[in-house]
């Protein structure tokens, strides 16, 4: 074939040896160092491109033009192409310093069943920049040998005789065979094949009588080949300092299943004791109940309760936890004009376990500052709890992006989340979820697909419990002992599953396959990390902000209304029947509906047995969640949406819920 291009005649006996590579890695320098100055130029047959060849001991020489891989969109490439395809042996020039991207090529001509050995070029660069290549690794990856060289020392080039000797056909890519199969029997030429399969047009109208989806299996090769760029640079490439070897050998375990999953749990282990444990637990203990509610919060209702009839309802509680007794301190003038009545509150508040609440009589005080006023609690929920919890939950989240973890545990992830219509990705978003739901919800927009948005959506709402609420469950299983505790956990996670997979069969639309970069792992820098921390969270307290008072008043209004109880009212025969549960619980569900964790907080003093816990934990986990992450959610999903997924969350709840009651009681 191609017999009528004359200056790609083959003389023989002589072989064809192709300089292949991407632009400026050398190629010219390395061909003018083999070819001295006898090089022909002649120009490619209908085109202005020149092509140049030379003699070298037995061979015959070509330099080919820069190229990024191997197809036909410009003239350039389509030159290459040709010189490639007839080419015996290719010697596949790539920059050391740029292995990301050289190694496509490199895999390709490999793919194409070619001879080929690689020129690692510009190795004196590698050690100015203390890099450390395993060249002998690379080679076992690709199989074909790789001589390390640097054109503009002339070092190495002595070996090039050797390349072209020892060139030979490299690993060959199980993908890649498995498509090859499809056109084997029409296009017995491997090359040509594989081009015939990544859409080269020149071949497609070469072999007509072929029809098959290109443009996907395209994608799929393209992908693919990428996909073990990376592995292959992850695996051969590293910094020349002990914690770069050190990082370099952590970011290949991180990546292989069998040491990553341990991996992933020493660090969420480390995760939840710093995020879960000091900043959720600890610091927002102090943040929110002391100066939040305790000092703020107080003062303000104090303050308002001067200028209004105010009533203070206070609840005593025994060693026990138990209620003992409800007292009612009312100052019909404001507590100014019965100041010694006001004194005898503090002292019963300062000497007992007692949770009590401000009701200001006047409607206005009661919407802004009473027990869910607008103000007082956004106020403290926003920036004593919330505030707290998702700087450090960016700030973790920062710390495993920079470092080259995430996109790991993301590669990692992504055979599990495939499963579930999701990509690898969708891991970042579920577990910020296990902080707060709504910061995670706004996260999902980095999801590739509106379906992957949606599917992780859901599965936010409906099964992952906030920090704020896995606090008080954690609390209410451990009282209720190890049986309690796996029931819920069984339970949960069979739930998790059934979504995830009914989501993935409900949901149209495709999901997007995961392309991410592979960094090296290194200790990330941080001011970087500091400057991260500090836009998302302020990205995201401003977008949450008037949704939470928005949020805050929607309930206020029911409340004052009188909607709340009427709803409680209507939801009391479920709970008491369907569920199971003493009747305060309706309330405890309503609650979970303004802030996840106050719903699980008003089990708190309901004595229930090991089995009501875990229905009542169950149902609240995969209730509706709070007011915030559905506005949240709206907003990101769209009213319709919004809406599905909300109600589903209730009858999805009390169905699984009452499944579980009538099973265990
Ligand atoms: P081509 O586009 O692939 O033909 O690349 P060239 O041969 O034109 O080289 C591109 C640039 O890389 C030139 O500036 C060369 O001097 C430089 N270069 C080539 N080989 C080496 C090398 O081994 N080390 C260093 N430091 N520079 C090199």
């Amino acid at each position: 074939m191609h017999s009528h291009n004359p200056s790609l005649k083959p003389k023989l006996e002589f072989k064809k040896v192709v300089l292949a590579g991407n632009p400026n890695v050398g190629k010219s320098l390395i061909f003018n160092r083999l070819s001295g100055l006898y090089a022909e130029v002649s120009n490619f047959p209908g085109t202005t491109v020149s092509i140049i060849s030379a003699w070298y001991k037995n061979y015959n020489v070509f330099d080919t033009p820069g190229i990024y891989g191997v197809s036909s969109f410009n003239d350039e490439e389509r030159v290459a192409k040709e010189i490639i395809l007839q080419g015996d042996i290719i010697l596949s020039i790539v920059n050391a310093l740029n292995l990301e991207r050289d190694l496509f090529l490199t895999l390709q001509l490999i793919e194409m069943g070619k001879k080929v050995s690689v020129i690692l070029n510009m190795m004196d660069e590698v050690k100015k920049h203390n890099l450390i290549i395993d060249s002998k690794k690379l080679s076992d990856l690709l199989g074909v040998p790789v001589f390390e060289v640097s054109a503009l020392k002339g070092e190495g080039l002595d070996k090039i005789d050797e390349a072209i000797q020892k060139a030979r056909i490299g690993n060959q890519d199980k993908l890649v065979n498995e498509k090859l199969k499809l056109v084997k029997e029409f296009i017995p030429d491997q090359a040509e094949a594989l081009l015939f399969l990544e859409g080269d047009r020149e071949i497609i109208k070469k072999y007509p009588q072929v029809n098959l989806p290109i443009e996907d299996i395209r994608e799929e090769i393209y992908i693919h080949r990428r996909n073990r760029v990376k592995e292959i640079v992850d695996q051969v490439e590293s910094k020349d300092t002990l914690s770069g070897l050190f990082f370099s050998k952590l970011g290949r375990l991180a990546l292989n299943p069998l040491t990553g999953i341990p991996i992933l749990l020493l660090i969420l282990t480390l995760v939840y004791f710093f995020v879960g444990d000091l900043v959720a637990q600890r610091f927002v203990d102090f943040s929110e109940n002391t100066i939040g509610k305790g000092l703020i919060e107080y003062n303000v209702k104090k303050l308002v309760a001067k200028f209004t009839s105010t009533d203070i309802e206070v609840k005593i509680f025994d060693d026990v936890d138990k209620l003992n007794e409800v007292r009612l301190y009312s100052f019909p003038n404001g507590i100014d004009n019965d100041p010694e009545r006001f004194k005898e509150f503090e002292e019963v508040v300062s000497n007992n376990d007692v949770e009590f609440n401000f009701i200001f009589n006047n409607i206005i005080a009661q919407f802004f500052f009473g027990e869910f006023g607008v103000i007082t609690m956004t106020a403290t929920y926003l920036f004593f709890l919330l505030l707290p919890l998702v700087t450090s939950f960016y700030l973790t989240l920062a710390f495993l992006e920079d470092s080259g973890y995430l996109p790991r545990l993301a590669a990692m992830a992504d055979r599990l989340f495939t499963r579930v219509g999701l990509n690898g990705k969708a891991i970042i978003p579920i577990i910020l979820g296990f902080g707060c739901v709504t910061m995670a919800t706004i996260t999902t927009r980095m999801l590739g697909t509106e379906r992957e948005k949606t599917i992780a959506t859901a599965i936010l709402q409906f099964v992952i419990p906030c920090s704020a609420q896995l606090a008080v469950i954690t609390i209410l299983l451990s009282a209720a002992g190890p049986k309690a505790i796996f029931l819920y956990v069984v339970i949960i996670l069979i739930v998790l599953l059934l979504t995830s997979t009914v989501l993935d069969k409900v949901v149209p639309g495709q999901s997007s396959p995961l392309i991410l970069d592979l960094p090296l792992m290194s200790l990330p820098d941080p001011k970087n990390i500091l400057r991260k921390t500090y836009y998302r969270t302020l990205g995201f307290m401003k977008e949450a902000t008037p949704l939470f008072f928005l949020g805050t008043a929607i309930i206020g209004l029911l409340q004052i209304t009188g909607v709340i109880n009427l709803w409680i009212n209507f939801l009391e025969p479920l709970t008491t029947k369907w569920l199971q549960l003493p009747k305060e619980s309706a309330m405890a569900f309503i609650m979970g509906m303004v802030r996840r964790d106050f719903g699980a907080a008003g089990l708190f003093h309901m004595n229930l047995n090991v089995y009501q816990t875990v229905v009542a934990l169950v149902t609240i986990t995969l209730f509706v969640p709070c007011i915030a992450s559905f506005l949240v959610m709206i907003k990101e999903r769209g009213l319709k949406q919004g809406l599905i997924i909300w109600l589903g969350t209730w009858f999805f709840a009390f169905t699984i819920g009452g499944i579980v009651s009538q099973i265990l009681m």
